[in-house]
């Protein structure tokens, strides 16, 4: 059981707590996106790395071309 990522990857339960904070999605380790210790789905964290200082929090994310 679990919940899946909508990458297609399986939430393992220990990482539930990875949940996005935001819209409630479950994430992956690789799509969650740890902000403030907030944890943000890759969408929610794409709104809020649209802002310069989130960018720069995590360039390889921005760079990947999520936004
Ligand atoms: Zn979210
Ligand atoms: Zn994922």
């Amino acid at each position: 059981m679990g919940a899946r990522c909508h990458c297609g990857t399986e939430v393992q339960s220990t990482y539930d707590h990875l949940g996005c904070i935001e819209c409630g999605a479950a994430c992956c380790p690789a799509c969650s996106c740890e902000i403030e210790s907030a944890n943000y789905c890759s969408n929610c964290a794409a709104a809020l790395l649209d802002l310069p200082w989130a960018a720069a929090l995590n360039p390889a994310r921005h760079a990947a071309g999520i936004l």
